[in-house]
């Protein structure tokens, strides 16, 4: 599962861009995960440039 750090995102956007089933939802000061479309794959933990998203065991 991933896991956002409150009160660290900047909303850039760029995990919204790379994942590969659009569950990540970036609002003016909101951003939200559907866990249950997300397939782990990472990719935003990686892409994220300030360490936002951390991938956790369920
Ligand atoms: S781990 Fe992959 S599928 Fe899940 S939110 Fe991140 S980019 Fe999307
Ligand atoms: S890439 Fe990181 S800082 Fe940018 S919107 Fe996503 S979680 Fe927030």
């Amino acid at each position: 599962m991933i896991e956002i750090a409150e009160g660290k995102c900047d909303f850039c956007g760029t995990c919204v861009g790379v994942c590969p089933v659009d569950c990540i939802e970036l609002q003016e000061a909101l951003i939200r995960i559907d866990h249950s479309i997300c397939i782990d794959c990472d990719l935003c933990v990686f892409i994220c440039p300030i360490e936002v998203l951390s991938h956790v065991d369920e």
